[in-house]
Protein backbone atom coordinates (compact mmCIF):
# COMPACT_ATOMS: atom_id res chain seq x y z
CA UNK A 1 0.00 0.00 0.00
CA UNK A 2 1.30 3.72 -0.83
CA UNK A 3 1.88 6.33 1.85
CA UNK A 4 -0.58 7.21 4.31
CA UNK A 5 -2.19 10.34 5.58
CA UNK A 6 -2.12 10.14 9.48
CA UNK A 7 -5.51 12.75 10.12
CA UNK A 8 -5.63 12.71 13.46
CA UNK A 9 -2.11 12.14 15.59
CA UNK A 10 -0.43 13.89 18.48
CA UNK A 11 3.28 14.36 19.76
CA UNK A 12 4.98 11.85 21.74
CA UNK A 13 7.21 12.29 24.92
CA UNK A 14 10.62 13.13 24.46
CA UNK A 15 12.14 11.31 26.96
CA UNK A 16 13.28 7.57 27.85
CA UNK A 17 10.40 5.66 29.70
CA UNK A 18 10.69 2.82 32.32
CA UNK A 19 8.49 -0.42 32.01
CA UNK A 20 5.23 1.21 34.28
CA UNK A 21 5.33 4.43 32.37
CA UNK A 22 5.20 3.08 28.80
CA UNK A 23 2.65 0.53 30.26
CA UNK A 24 0.29 3.25 30.76
CA UNK A 25 0.79 5.44 28.12
CA UNK A 26 0.12 2.23 25.91
CA UNK A 27 -3.62 1.57 27.07
CA UNK A 28 -6.14 3.69 27.36
CA UNK A 29 -6.68 2.68 30.99
CA UNK A 30 -6.50 4.64 34.00
CA UNK A 31 -3.51 2.98 35.54
CA UNK A 32 -1.10 0.17 34.10
CA UNK A 33 1.40 -1.84 34.10
CA UNK A 34 2.87 -4.35 31.55
CA UNK A 35 0.71 -6.92 32.86
CA UNK A 36 -2.25 -4.27 31.75
CA UNK A 37 -0.86 -4.76 28.21
CA UNK A 38 -1.52 -8.51 27.80
CA UNK A 39 -4.29 -7.24 25.38
CA UNK A 40 -5.19 -6.22 21.76
CA UNK A 41 -2.77 -3.10 21.85
CA UNK A 42 -0.16 -4.91 23.43
CA UNK A 43 0.37 -7.68 21.22
CA UNK A 44 -0.13 -5.21 18.04
CA UNK A 45 2.64 -3.79 19.21
CA UNK A 46 4.85 -6.77 20.29
CA UNK A 47 3.53 -7.94 16.64
CA UNK A 48 4.60 -4.72 14.59
CA UNK A 49 6.96 -2.83 16.72
CA UNK A 50 10.20 -4.91 17.38
CA UNK A 51 11.47 -5.63 13.62
CA UNK A 52 11.52 -1.74 13.44
CA UNK A 53 14.46 -2.12 16.69
CA UNK A 54 16.27 -5.26 15.09
CA UNK A 55 13.60 -7.72 17.17
CA UNK A 56 11.72 -10.36 16.21
CA UNK A 57 8.27 -10.09 15.68
CA UNK A 58 6.67 -10.38 19.51
CA UNK A 59 9.74 -10.03 20.77
CA UNK A 60 8.94 -9.63 24.87
CA UNK A 61 8.64 -6.63 26.89
CA UNK A 62 11.92 -6.99 28.87
CA UNK A 63 13.38 -7.68 25.70
CA UNK A 64 11.78 -4.73 23.93
CA UNK A 65 12.30 -1.68 26.36
CA UNK A 66 15.94 -2.83 26.79
CA UNK A 67 16.23 -2.49 23.07
CA UNK A 68 14.62 0.65 23.30
CA UNK A 69 16.38 1.72 26.08
CA UNK A 70 19.87 1.02 23.88
CA UNK A 71 18.91 3.14 21.53
CA UNK A 72 17.69 5.97 23.63
CA UNK A 73 14.33 7.41 22.80
CA UNK A 74 15.11 9.87 20.07
CA UNK A 75 16.48 6.89 17.77
CA UNK A 76 13.59 4.53 18.78
CA UNK A 77 11.11 7.11 17.71
CA UNK A 78 12.86 7.82 14.26
CA UNK A 79 13.09 4.16 13.65
CA UNK A 80 9.92 3.72 14.39
CA UNK A 81 8.07 6.83 12.66
CA UNK A 82 10.02 6.17 9.27
CA UNK A 83 8.47 2.22 9.74
CA UNK A 84 5.04 3.25 9.57
CA UNK A 85 5.50 4.44 6.11
CA UNK A 86 3.16 7.87 6.39
CA UNK A 87 3.44 11.07 3.68
CA UNK A 88 1.63 13.58 6.05
CA UNK A 89 0.65 14.08 9.81
CA UNK A 90 -2.44 16.20 10.60
CA UNK A 91 -1.05 17.14 14.50
CA UNK A 92 -3.75 18.29 17.13
CA UNK A 93 -2.19 20.23 19.51
CA UNK A 94 -4.60 20.37 21.91
CA UNK A 95 -2.86 17.84 24.33
CA UNK A 96 0.95 17.31 24.80
CA UNK A 97 2.63 14.66 26.08
CA UNK A 98 5.36 15.61 28.88
CA UNK A 99 8.44 16.65 27.17
CA UNK A 100 6.48 17.06 24.06
CA UNK A 101 8.15 16.18 20.66
CA UNK A 102 7.69 19.32 18.48
CA UNK A 103 5.50 18.51 15.33
CA UNK A 104 8.35 19.54 13.01
CA UNK A 105 10.93 16.93 14.17
CA UNK A 106 7.79 13.83 14.43
CA UNK A 107 7.50 15.44 10.26
CA UNK A 108 11.63 14.84 9.97
CA UNK A 109 11.15 11.12 11.92
CA UNK A 110 8.30 9.91 9.27
CA UNK A 111 10.00 11.88 6.59
CA UNK A 112 6.28 13.38 6.13
CA UNK A 113 4.98 16.47 6.08
CA UNK A 114 2.68 17.99 8.97
CA UNK A 115 0.09 20.00 9.36
CA UNK A 116 -1.87 21.42 12.67
CA UNK A 117 -5.38 20.99 13.59
CA UNK A 118 -6.38 22.88 16.22
CA UNK A 119 -8.31 21.86 19.63
CA UNK A 120 -11.62 24.60 19.97
CA UNK A 121 -11.68 23.85 23.85
CA UNK A 122 -7.71 24.70 24.51
CA UNK A 123 -8.04 28.12 22.46
CA UNK A 124 -10.84 29.18 24.68
CA UNK A 125 -8.61 27.82 27.67
CA UNK A 126 -5.86 29.96 27.11
CA UNK A 127 -7.78 33.17 26.79
CA UNK A 128 -8.70 32.38 30.72
CA UNK A 129 -7.93 35.27 32.86
CA UNK A 130 -6.82 37.54 29.64
CA UNK A 131 -10.66 38.71 29.05
CA UNK A 132 -13.92 39.92 30.98
CA UNK A 133 -17.23 38.12 30.01
CA UNK A 134 -18.40 40.42 27.30
CA UNK A 135 -15.28 40.37 25.29
CA UNK A 136 -15.05 36.29 25.77
CA UNK A 137 -16.71 35.73 22.21
CA UNK A 138 -14.82 38.40 19.87
CA UNK A 139 -11.63 37.37 21.77
CA UNK A 140 -12.19 33.66 20.66
CA UNK A 141 -12.93 34.55 17.00
CA UNK A 142 -9.54 36.40 17.12
CA UNK A 143 -7.66 34.09 18.87
CA UNK A 144 -9.38 31.22 16.67
CA UNK A 145 -8.44 33.04 13.28
CA UNK A 146 -4.70 33.65 14.29
CA UNK A 147 -4.28 29.67 14.82
CA UNK A 148 -5.48 29.28 11.08
CA UNK A 149 -3.99 32.14 9.64
CA UNK A 150 -0.67 30.40 10.72
CA UNK A 151 -1.69 27.09 8.76
CA UNK A 152 -3.67 24.62 10.36
CA UNK A 153 -6.11 22.69 8.62
CA UNK A 154 -9.21 21.54 10.35
CA UNK A 155 -10.50 22.23 13.86
CA UNK A 156 -10.93 19.41 16.33
CA UNK A 157 -13.62 19.09 19.22
CA UNK A 158 -13.82 17.17 22.87
CA UNK A 159 -17.51 17.83 23.96
CA UNK A 160 -17.73 14.71 23.79
CA UNK A 161 -15.49 14.52 26.81
CA UNK A 162 -16.82 17.70 28.57
CA UNK A 163 -20.29 17.21 27.92
CA UNK A 164 -21.81 14.76 25.61
CA UNK A 165 -22.69 14.62 22.09
CA UNK A 166 -26.27 15.08 22.56
CA UNK A 167 -25.46 19.00 21.13
CA UNK A 168 -28.74 21.23 20.77
CA UNK A 169 -28.71 22.40 17.22
CA UNK A 170 -29.20 26.02 17.51
CA UNK A 171 -25.85 27.94 18.33
CA UNK A 172 -26.28 29.80 21.60
CA UNK A 173 -26.76 33.67 21.15
CA UNK A 174 -24.88 36.19 22.17
CA UNK A 175 -26.35 37.14 25.80
CA UNK A 176 -26.12 33.24 26.67
CA UNK A 177 -22.51 33.02 25.70
CA UNK A 178 -21.70 36.57 27.83
CA UNK A 179 -23.60 35.14 31.06
CA UNK A 180 -21.86 31.61 30.42
CA UNK A 181 -18.97 33.42 30.68
CA UNK A 182 -18.91 35.05 33.25
CA UNK A 183 -19.22 32.13 35.12
CA UNK A 184 -16.53 30.33 33.76
CA UNK A 185 -14.43 33.53 34.31
CA UNK A 186 -14.89 32.85 37.71
CA UNK A 187 -13.60 29.64 37.95
CA UNK A 188 -10.88 27.70 36.65
CA UNK A 189 -9.86 27.57 32.97
CA UNK A 190 -11.11 23.70 32.00
CA UNK A 191 -13.83 24.23 29.88
CA UNK A 192 -17.09 22.47 31.24
CA UNK A 193 -19.87 24.96 30.58
CA UNK A 194 -22.45 23.61 28.39
CA UNK A 195 -23.02 26.82 26.45
CA UNK A 196 -18.99 27.70 25.81
CA UNK A 197 -18.48 24.08 24.49
CA UNK A 198 -21.35 24.76 22.03
CA UNK A 199 -20.21 28.41 21.03
CA UNK A 200 -16.57 27.24 20.45
CA UNK A 201 -17.81 24.37 18.47
CA UNK A 202 -20.10 26.22 16.37
CA UNK A 203 -17.27 28.95 15.87
CA UNK A 204 -15.02 26.09 14.09
CA UNK A 205 -18.32 24.98 12.07
CA UNK A 206 -17.94 28.41 11.41
CA UNK A 207 -14.54 28.05 9.43
CA UNK A 208 -15.93 25.66 6.83
CA UNK A 209 -12.74 23.24 7.87
CA UNK A 210 -13.21 19.98 8.50
CA UNK A 211 -14.08 19.61 12.08
CA UNK A 212 -13.16 16.95 14.18
CA UNK A 213 -15.68 15.55 16.85
CA UNK A 214 -14.29 12.84 19.49
CA UNK A 215 -16.74 10.17 19.34
CA UNK A 216 -16.82 6.79 21.39
CA UNK A 217 -13.91 5.10 23.38
CA UNK A 218 -11.35 7.12 25.07
CA UNK A 219 -9.53 7.35 28.34
CA UNK A 220 -11.95 7.17 31.50
CA UNK A 221 -12.10 10.66 31.72
CA UNK A 222 -15.35 10.03 28.98
CA UNK A 223 -18.91 9.02 29.69
CA UNK A 224 -18.57 6.53 27.04
CA UNK A 225 -22.72 6.27 26.44
CA UNK A 226 -22.69 10.08 26.03
CA UNK A 227 -19.84 9.50 23.24
CA UNK A 228 -22.70 7.86 21.03
CA UNK A 229 -22.20 9.55 17.63
CA UNK A 230 -25.91 9.32 17.00
CA UNK A 231 -26.14 11.76 19.64
CA UNK A 232 -24.87 14.23 17.35
CA UNK A 233 -27.45 13.95 14.81
CA UNK A 234 -29.23 16.86 15.13
CA UNK A 235 -25.92 18.77 15.29
CA UNK A 236 -24.89 17.20 12.07
CA UNK A 237 -28.25 17.95 10.46
CA UNK A 238 -28.21 21.57 11.39
CA UNK A 239 -25.09 22.80 9.07
CA UNK A 240 -23.05 21.10 6.09
CA UNK A 241 -19.46 22.14 7.09
CA UNK A 242 -17.47 18.42 6.69
CA UNK A 243 -17.71 16.91 10.46
CA UNK A 244 -15.47 13.89 10.91
CA UNK A 245 -15.92 11.26 13.56
CA UNK A 246 -12.96 10.51 15.11
CA UNK A 247 -12.33 6.56 16.36
CA UNK A 248 -16.05 5.80 16.66
CA UNK A 249 -15.70 2.18 18.79
CA UNK A 250 -18.01 0.82 19.74
CA UNK A 251 -20.25 3.24 17.69
CA UNK A 252 -18.76 2.39 14.11
CA UNK A 253 -22.39 1.12 12.80
CA UNK A 254 -24.07 4.22 14.11
CA UNK A 255 -21.08 6.49 12.77
CA UNK A 256 -21.34 4.74 9.32
CA UNK A 257 -25.10 5.37 9.14
CA UNK A 258 -24.66 9.18 9.76
CA UNK A 259 -21.60 8.98 6.93
CA UNK A 260 -24.65 7.22 4.75
CA UNK A 261 -27.13 9.65 5.18
CA UNK A 262 -24.97 13.05 5.73
CA UNK A 263 -22.88 13.69 3.17
CA UNK A 264 -20.24 15.69 4.81
CA UNK A 265 -20.04 13.38 7.36
CA UNK A 266 -16.83 11.62 7.42
CA UNK A 267 -15.52 8.38 9.39
CA UNK A 268 -12.16 8.11 11.36
CA UNK A 269 -10.90 4.50 12.36
CA UNK A 270 -7.85 5.78 14.16
CA UNK A 271 -7.50 4.58 17.84
CA UNK A 272 -9.64 1.54 16.93
CA UNK A 273 -7.92 -0.63 14.67
CA UNK A 274 -4.36 -0.13 17.15
CA UNK A 275 -6.55 -1.04 20.20
CA UNK A 276 -8.75 -3.83 18.58
CA UNK A 277 -5.06 -5.59 17.05
CA UNK A 278 -6.40 -8.85 15.92
CA UNK A 279 -9.59 -7.98 15.89
CA UNK A 280 -9.25 -5.26 13.75
CA UNK A 281 -10.80 -6.86 10.16
CA UNK A 282 -13.88 -8.23 11.74
CA UNK A 283 -14.38 -3.76 13.39
CA UNK A 284 -13.20 -2.45 9.97
CA UNK A 285 -15.61 -4.54 7.86
CA UNK A 286 -18.66 -3.03 10.17
CA UNK A 287 -17.18 0.30 9.38
CA UNK A 288 -17.46 -0.23 5.97
CA UNK A 289 -20.76 -1.66 6.03
CA UNK A 290 -22.96 1.30 5.65
CA UNK A 291 -20.80 4.18 5.26
CA UNK A 292 -20.08 5.68 1.48
CA UNK A 293 -16.25 4.62 0.96
CA UNK A 294 -15.39 8.35 -0.74
CA UNK A 295 -15.93 9.20 3.14
CA UNK A 296 -13.60 6.70 5.19
CA UNK A 297 -10.53 8.26 6.96
CA UNK A 298 -7.36 6.89 8.39
CA UNK A 299 -5.39 7.85 11.43
CA UNK A 300 -3.10 6.12 14.43
CA UNK A 301 -4.33 9.05 17.30
CA UNK A 302 -1.08 8.11 18.03
CA UNK A 303 -0.12 9.71 21.86
CA UNK A 304 3.00 9.89 23.98
CA UNK A 305 4.29 6.73 22.12
CA UNK A 306 5.68 6.20 18.77
CA UNK A 307 4.94 2.88 18.78
CA UNK A 308 1.03 3.94 18.43
CA UNK A 309 2.29 5.25 15.27
CA UNK A 310 3.84 2.25 13.40
CA UNK A 311 1.25 -0.02 15.58
CA UNK A 312 -2.05 2.25 14.17
CA UNK A 313 -0.36 2.13 10.74
CA UNK A 314 0.50 -1.58 10.02
CA UNK A 315 -2.66 -2.93 12.16
CA UNK A 316 -4.65 -0.73 9.28
CA UNK A 317 -2.98 -2.08 5.83
CA UNK A 318 -2.92 -5.38 7.72
CA UNK A 319 -6.54 -5.26 8.63
CA UNK A 320 -7.67 -3.72 4.86
CA UNK A 321 -5.87 -6.51 3.10
CA UNK A 322 -7.49 -9.03 4.88
CA UNK A 323 -11.44 -7.58 4.71
CA UNK A 324 -10.18 -6.93 0.87
CA UNK A 325 -9.18 -10.51 0.13
CA UNK A 326 -12.47 -11.49 1.69
CA UNK A 327 -14.08 -9.17 -0.65
CA UNK A 328 -12.23 -10.57 -3.99
CA UNK A 329 -12.24 -13.65 -3.29
CA UNK A 330 -16.08 -13.22 -3.32
CA UNK A 331 -16.19 -11.23 -6.12
CA UNK A 332 -17.67 -8.75 -4.50
CA UNK A 333 -15.64 -6.27 -6.08
CA UNK A 334 -12.87 -5.62 -9.02
CA UNK A 335 -9.13 -5.18 -8.57
CA UNK A 336 -9.55 -1.49 -9.73
CA UNK A 337 -12.12 -0.93 -7.93
CA UNK A 338 -10.74 -2.43 -4.41
CA UNK A 339 -7.34 -0.22 -5.58
CA UNK A 340 -9.50 3.23 -5.63
CA UNK A 341 -10.96 1.88 -1.99
CA UNK A 342 -7.66 1.30 -0.88
CA UNK A 343 -6.18 4.80 -1.88
CA UNK A 344 -9.13 6.33 -0.66
CA UNK A 345 -8.99 5.31 2.54
CA UNK A 346 -5.23 5.23 2.96
CA UNK A 347 -4.44 9.13 1.72
CA UNK A 348 -6.88 10.68 -1.29
CA UNK A 349 -9.97 11.27 0.84
CA UNK A 350 -8.47 12.76 3.30
CA UNK A 351 -5.81 14.88 0.60
CA UNK A 352 -9.35 16.31 -1.08
CA UNK A 353 -10.96 16.65 2.53
CA UNK A 354 -8.21 19.11 3.81
CA UNK A 355 -7.07 20.19 0.50
CA UNK A 356 -3.59 18.65 1.40
CA UNK A 357 -0.86 19.38 -1.84
CA UNK A 358 0.06 15.60 -3.75
ZN1 LIG B 1 -6.61 12.22 19.51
Amino acid sequence: MELLIDQHCHSVVGADLDADRFASLCTEAAHATLSNLDSQVGLAVRRWCPPALDLPPHASWPEYLDRRAELGWAEAGRRLLRAAGLCTLLVETGIQPPEAVAPARLGEWAGAGVHEVVRLEQVAESLHGTVDAAGFAAAFERALAARLAAGAVGVKSIIAYRWGLAIPAQRPSTAEVTRAAGGWLAGPARLTDPVLLRFVLWQGVATGLPVQLHTGFGDPDLALAGADPALAQPFLAAHRTPVVLLHCYPYQRQAGWLALAYPHVFVDVGLTVTNLGARAPAVLAEFVELAPFDRLLFSTDAYALPELYLAGAAGFRHALARLLDGWLADAALSRPDAARFVEGFGAGNARRLYRLAD
